[in-house]
């Protein structure tokens, strides 16, 4: 099949769901998949399929790797500042496109507008930033201990790269890893969630346009995730894993990369907790818990989970969010007005009133919403639950909704006890007006990103990352998110 740039061919507004899920993109072709299979992609807020991507086999995952070492010595050859000046074309280009990217993200994820605005802001930002790290990108030299010699150390591109991403996020967690790796050298196949891969496709026909050569991005969808990443990690091309997902598919993507000893990234699940002590200002606590559970509808990785509140603010702040959070507009993801947009499947759908069932049964108070309408669309209300117990499963598992669960606590060591309380560390959000307390939380929280009286951590200049269970290595920041990328290469010269 021929190359079809859907943006060319769209337009700044319309979308065109065939162009968009025209083939699997591989050595810049756009091409069926062998299996002749496709995957249908549903609109979570109408339950209707709105495209069919082609469903890739093994022989296609050789093939995207084939093409990417073959675009692989070119890359890493070109100038770093003509690899910078193709990801500001990058993010220019997202920043023009943003409406329709964002229209197209809320169309196939369900997100309201205005947090697909945001995810696109966020997404191009990664290139913007990554551009601007291409030509930075700086070795060492010195001279050994003992005089014998000089010690060079010089960074180098780890090579192709396979990343894998979720459906929450569509256009920033791909972002967050291409940009990085192609600013090292790096060519790169990217595995889109299968729920939502029409923003991976539309923004590879972006980077054709932005000159990204041909075969340094490669985009494929696939229903056997399992075997395709498999057989890609199997291949001695293949140096780096770059994961987003559950923690359950990461431990099982460690164990089989493993096997080739290949370098892992993993960005894995959270289970915020989101503290707010009596000294707190109520009216900013309420702002940014509103930020940390609802951005997404509670889809997020960083989402407050847990909500501890000191006794003597307790009542003020549940009953405070309560009134925002049931005053919300649900509806359709791209309906202008629309504040909560429906969870990416029935299954999801599930799992929450699952959680919200079995901490009613151990005793939470329901102060809002919790009951799962009727009719089309993947819907459920903005919730929230008081007197939430410890065992309940919401306090371990995460909600991924927008479902806000309190807890009153008493003491510092105690709330800070509770919030360690889990295998994640991910984000974790401290509301008080004292600084030397918010300070001393933060030392004490097992967490990769700690926000004091903020709802939201992510930043593309800061490092994104998890401690215990929540992921290994940083995505973004200064250095961190590129070195990911690359490899140290020593030289021991006398001379
Ligand atoms: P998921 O089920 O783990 O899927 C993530 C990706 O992995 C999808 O592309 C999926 O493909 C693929 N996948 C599934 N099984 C696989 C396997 N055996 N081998 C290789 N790939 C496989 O996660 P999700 O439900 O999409 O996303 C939600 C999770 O992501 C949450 O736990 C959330 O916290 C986490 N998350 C973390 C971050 C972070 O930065 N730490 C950011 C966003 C989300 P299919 O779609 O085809 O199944």
């Amino acid at each position: 099949m021929n190359a079809r740039p859907p943006f060319a061919q769209t337009g700044a507004q319309a979308l065109d769901f065939d162009l968009l899920s025209q083939g699997l993109y591989v050595g810049g072709q756009w091409r069926a998949a062998s299996s002749g299979r496709t995957i249908d992609v549903v609109d979570p807020s109408t339950e209707s399929v709105i495209a069919a991507v082609p469903d890739a086999t093994l022989e296609d995952a050789a093939a995207a790797v084939a093409a990417a070492a073959l675009a692989a010595p070119r890359w890493r050859k070109t100038p770093p500042r003509e690899r910078s000046e193709i990801l500001r074309r990058c993010y220019t280009l997202m920043t023009e496109r943003a409406e329709m990217l964002a229209l197209l993200i809320s169309t196939e994820n369900g997100k309201a507008l205005r947090d697909a605005r945001g995810e696109v802001a966020y997404a191009a930002e990664f290139f913007r930033w990554n551009s601007e790290e291409a030509v930075r990108i700086t070795g060492e030299f010195g001279t050994a201990p003992s005089g014998a010699n000089r010690i060079i150390v010089d960074y180098v591109p780890i090579g192709v790269c396979v990343l894998i991403t979720p459906w929450n996020f569509p256009a920033a967690m791909a972002t967050r890893k291409i940009a990085p790796a192609l600013a090292a050298g790096c060519t790169v196949i990217l595995k889109p969630a299968s729920e939502t891969p029409l923003t991976a496709y539309a923004l590879a026909a972006l980077y054709e346009e932005a000159g990204v050569p041909l075969g340094v991005v490669n985009v494929l969808t696939t229903s056997e995730p399992g075997p395709f990443t498999a057989a890609m990690l199997a291949d001695p091309r293949v140096r780096k894993l770059s994961f987003t997902g559950s923690t359950s598919v990461g431990r099982s993507l460690l164990a089989e990369a493993a096997k080739s000893v290949v370098s892992c990234a993993m960005e894995l699940g959270g289970n915020a907790p989101f503290i707010v002590f009596d000294d707190a200002d109520l009216g900013a606590a309420l702002d940014g818990a509103m930020i940390a559970k609802m951005r997404n509808a509670g889809e997020a990785c960083t989402a407050a989970n847990r909500i501890y509140v000191q006794s003597g603010i307790h009542d003020a702040f549940a009953r405070g969010l309560a009134e925002r959070m049931a005053a919300l507009k649900v509806g359709p993801g791209a309906n202008a007005d629309t504040e909560c947009g429906p969870m990416i499947t029935r299954k999801a759908v599930q799992k929450i009133d699952r959680l919200v069932q079995d901490a009613i049964e151990r005793g939470a108070q329901v102060v809002c919403g919790s009951a799962v309408p009727d009719g089309k669309g993947f819907f459920y209300p903005p919730t929230v639950l008081t007197d939430v117990p410890a065992g309940a499963l919401m306090a371990h598992e995460e909600i991924f909704g927008p479902v806000a669960p309190i807890t009153r606590f008493e003491t510092e060591a105690e709330v800070i006890a509770r919030a360690n309380d889990t295998e994640y560390g991910l984000a974790s959000y401290v509301y008080t007006r004292d600084v030397g307390r918010g300070m001393r939380v933060a030392a004490e929280l097992e967490a990769g990103m700690i926000a004091i009286n903020r709802g939201l951590v992510s930043d593309p200049a800061a490092p994104f990352g998890g401690v215990k269970q929540s992921g290994l290595g940083r995505e973004g920041g200064q250095h961190h998110g590129i070195s990911e990328y690359m490899e140290a290469k020593y030289i021991a010269a006398t001379f």
